[in-house]
């Protein structure tokens, strides 16, 4: 699968550039364009590793935020505070 890709994508980044131009570096990894299970060619492509990182720092960065979220929405206090009283 990884080979396809490359050879589909000329092992170029495919990582679109904020003018919707392509990045075109030389690529090593391959990519799902969307986390997760599908691993079909049209979810992968070759991504070069500088946006490889920045990708999966973006990654680790939601992942923490969600479970700070979560970690807060599951402080409920249930008493007021004694400073209330
Ligand atoms: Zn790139």
């Amino acid at each position: 699968m990884r080979k396809q890709v490359h050879k589909r994508d000329n092992s170029r980044c495919q990582v679109r550039l904020s003018d919707n131009s392509r990045c075109g570096e030389i690529a090593i990894d391959v990519d799902h364009i969307r986390a997760g299970d599908d691993h079909r060619l049209i979810n992968l492509r070759c991504i070069c590793d500088w946006h490889h990182n920045k990708k999966s720092a973006a990654e680790g960065a939601q992942a923490y935020n969600a479970a700070i979220r979560k970690s807060k929405a599951k402080f409920r206090r249930t008493e007021q505070h004694p400073g209330l009283l």
